[in-house]
């Protein structure tokens, strides 16, 4: 192993990439806070019994994947693999609920972390913007989510991605059909773990990747010929809004996401470019999740969406941002006297809004010009020794190659000038 390495499974975003992370968190965020939802931050780690309460006993991340630690006070610890059980703790804990209006609708961003086998698209440290909508129970809610992620998707750019919806059902029907399904699952051949799932979780094992389980599962029950009148109701209307606003989706009675508390809407958004790893994010309604962590009833809906998986699907699509360069304006010194008067100048450019950098370290003209380039700014100032003599600095315009001397006193207003 070199010494400069990130742990297994984990990499490091630097700098020209990082500016589409950032880009790609921006754009998922900005439809959520055109539509009232407000930005929440939780600790990286919580009790670890949130999570085995929330996420599910039973569940992959739970069992296997979870980050767990005992602090030197003896607490048990889980850094988080997910964002929804600790958005809801959180909300519960500052009351937000109680405060008025419901739902309470927020939305986060941050990192994630599962110990899982790491390929392309999988990671041990992941990163998600998500979004939550606590307290109502509104097929309108379901759809609004929907929506505002597919315009998220669309305002990147991408179009290779489809949406996958389903239904779960609620606590009515859903016993009814497990009970069924795990009658047909048992008189399958299937090896010992699949076996267990089937007493503890048997919707996961319609979620089997492998094709010996697929090809058995053919005739299993559907959960669609078990959804309750209400659950089909609110399934229908969540679809119709859907195909209103024009969100083009796929059913897929199949789908039931890795985690343990969701009820009826389920979906997920999956991108064709991206290889096994291909689901880019998803979500659904958690009506129980509440309950299950010793809260009120509280029927909620959120979803979340892969930043590292996004950005792998824009790079699959060969969509480069359009990303602005952060420099505008770049300061070549000449000599000593130079260095400062233009580092006062730039000090001056940045308090008034101008992205400006400076050529540090007293290179000469020829390598500092390479890194004026380099920077992408549009304008250079250079300035020497017989410039200061008249007050004057050049102003070059990098783009039409044309230059004339600015005075001192003026640079700032013809920069805000010429950046508009
Ligand atoms: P989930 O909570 O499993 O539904 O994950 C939601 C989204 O987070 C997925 O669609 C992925 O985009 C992303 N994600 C989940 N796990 C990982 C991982 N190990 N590495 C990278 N992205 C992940």
């Amino acid at each position: 192993m070199s010494t400069f390495q990130a742990p297994k499974g984990t990499y490091d975003l630097t700098p020209p990439r990082s500016a589409t992370f950032l880009a790609v968190r921006e754009a998922i965020a900005a439809p959520l806070r055109d539509s009232g939802y407000g930005y929440i931050e939780t600790p990286g780690f919580e009790n670890v019994e949130l999570f085995a309460r929330g996420v599910g006993e039973s569940t992959d991340i739970v069992t296997k994947e979870m980050y767990t630690l005992t602090t030197k006070g003896g607490d048990q610890l889980a850094l988080r693999p997910e964002g929804t059980a600790s958005v809801l703790r959180a909300a519960l804990e500052a009351n937000l609920h109680k405060a008025g209006n419901l739902p309470v609708k927020l939305w986060y961003s941050g990192s994630y972390y599962r110990y899982e086998r790491p390929q392309a698209g999988r990671y041990r440290h992941f990163s998600q913007v998500g979004a939550e909508a606590i307290g109502t129970e509104d097929p309108v809610l379901d759809a609004e989510l929907i929506i505002l992620a597919d315009q998220a998707y669309r305002s990147l750019g991408l179009r290779q991605f489809r949406i996958l919806l389903n239904s779960l059902g609620d606590k009515e029907c859903r016993p009814v059909y497990r009970e069924a399904l795990q009658t047909f699952l048992r008189d399958l051949d299937l090896d010992e773990e699949t076996r267990r799932r089937i007493e503890i979780n048997p919707l996961r094992v319609l979620d089997d990747k492998r094709a010996d389980v697929q090809k058995q599962l053919t005739d299993a029950p559907k959960l669609r010929d078990y959804l309750c009148d209400a659950c089909k109701a609110y399934h229908e209307e969540v679809r119709a809004l859907l195909t209103a606003a024009g969100v083009v989706f796929e059913d897929d009675e199949k789908l039931v996401r890795g985690l343990d508390y969701y009820t009826r809407t389920t979906f997920e958004f999956v991108h064709d470019g991206l290889g096994a790893q291909s689901a880019v994010g998803g979500g659904g309604r958690y009506d129980g999740l509440s309950e299950m962590i010793g809260g009120p009833e509280l029927p909620s809906v959120g979803w979340a969406l892969g930043v590292d998986r996004t950005v792998l699907a824009l790079e699959a699509e060969g969509i480069e941002l359009d990303l602005p360069y952060t420099t505008s304006v770049y300061a070549v010194p000449l000599g000593e006297e130079a260095r400062r008067v233009l580092f006062g100048v730039v000090t001056g450019l940045r308090r008034a809004g101008i992205a400006a950098d400076f050529a540090f370290g007293g290179r000469g003209l020829k390598g500092a010009m390479k890194s004026a380039n380099r920077s992408g700014a549009r304008y250079t100032l250079v300035a020497g020794e017989r410039d200061l003599a008249e007050g004057v600095v050049q102003l070059k315009d990098m783009e039409s190659g044309e230059q004339n001397a600015v005075p001192l006193t003026e640079v700032a207003a013809e920069l805000a000038k010429r950046l508009g």
